[in-house]
């Protein structure tokens, strides 16, 4: 697929992701956000918000028994990802769209070495017929690129530290060079020390492969420090979108963004009492009428609990409330 001068490199259309279960879960629910080459996006919310059914919805990686897109459009270069067959999926997957999951201990196989967990992914996806020393050349590369002495490829993932590990799983995610990386909490599982060196270490890759970045967080740091855009979620839905300066410097937003930054601890200015949100994020299988953080707003108005908010577009900056209008 090749990318046309006016075209997104990702359009998110409309989506929705439900799981079947003794009741219907409704995860993702209409949500639109786009992506252009070499731009990150960050997906901030907390847990249960829709984020990581949004990227695996991305990947066609949703449970077939369970998950299902009942309806959207996920546009990869122009083309919906929705419509391709499971082969061309294949060939998608890891080439050009290449996901880091969660938790670096439950992603690697652990009774296969790291550096054939790395050429796995550049056997699979050899449409250029390298040779075999081509391809074990680029392990030893990308084990380089993300910090690792190239002569532990034969060690197994109980040898590693958990930061080595999510190191190994970024590196068998770029072993193709995808186009577009979606981190799905890359660093949560890491301390402090080491979830510094992989962002930095995902900043330095945006910078020398050119990859777009969908970066899932909670961590409002994280997401000021290498994002160029935002979309805030709550309850499957994006409440708030915009380009970074519009979420952490703009005078207008919406009460769930101003909540998730007075939760935020001043690490330099006075101290103060933080100021949790209360309440819940809602049972996805039972949301609430109306704007779905009606129940935990302190702004709610009579007309929140009924009818759902519209979504007020200015330059790109939108936010989904009633107490803005328009003309604001
Ligand atoms: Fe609060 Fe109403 Fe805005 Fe929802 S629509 S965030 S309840 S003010």
């Amino acid at each position: 697929m090749v990318i046309k001068m006016e075209e997104k490199l990702l359009e998110i259309k409309n989506l929705y992701v439900t799981y079947k279960g003794e009741k219907t879960v409704r995860a993702v629910n209409g949500i639109n956000f786009s992506l252009d080459k070499k731009e990150t996006v960050g997906l901030v919310g907390e847990t249960g918000a829709g984020k990581t059914s949004t990227a695996l919805a991305i990947m066609r990686l949703l449970s077939e028994r369970t998950g299902s897109i009942p309806e959207g459009e996920i546009n990869y270069k122009g083309e919906n990802l929705l419509s391709k067959t499971k082969k061309q999926m294949r060939k998608i997957r890891g080439a050009q769209i290449s996901m880091i999951f969660q938790d670096p201990m439950t992603s690697l196989n652990p009774v296969m070495t790291v550096g054939n967990q790395i050429l796995e992914s550049l056997v699979i996806h050899n449409d250029s017929g390298k040779s075999q020393k081509e391809m074990n050349d680029r392990v030893d590369e990308l084990l380089a690129l993300v910090g690792i002495q190239p002569n532990r490829k034969n060690d197994y993932p109980h040898e590693f530290s958990g930061g080595m590990k999510q190191r190994v799983v970024i590196a068998i995610a770029l072993a193709c060079a995808p186009e577009l990386l979606i981190a799905d909490e890359p660093t949560t599982a890491l301390d402090v020390t080491i979830q510094a060196q992989v962002l930095a270490m995902m900043e330095d890759l945006k910078n020398r492969m050119d990859t777009s970045i969908i970066l899932i967080t909670h961590d409002m740091g994280v997401v000021a420090e290498i994002c160029d855009k935002v979309a805030i979620m709550y309850a499957g839905e994006i409440v708030e979108q915009g380009k970074i300066e519009d979420i952490f410097e703009g005078k207008n937003h919406h009460p769930y963004t101003i909540g998730l930054f007075e939760a935020i601890p001043d690490l330099e200015g006075e101290q103060r009492r933080l100021n949790p949100i209360d309440g819940l994020m809602p049972d996805p299988s039972d949301l609430p009428s109306g704007c779905k953080f009606h129940p935990r707003c302190t702004h709610c108005m009579e007309k929140c609990k009924t009818s759902s908010p519209p979504i007020i577009n200015q330059n790109g900056h939108s936010i989904m409330c009633h107490l803005y209008h328009e003309e604001d």
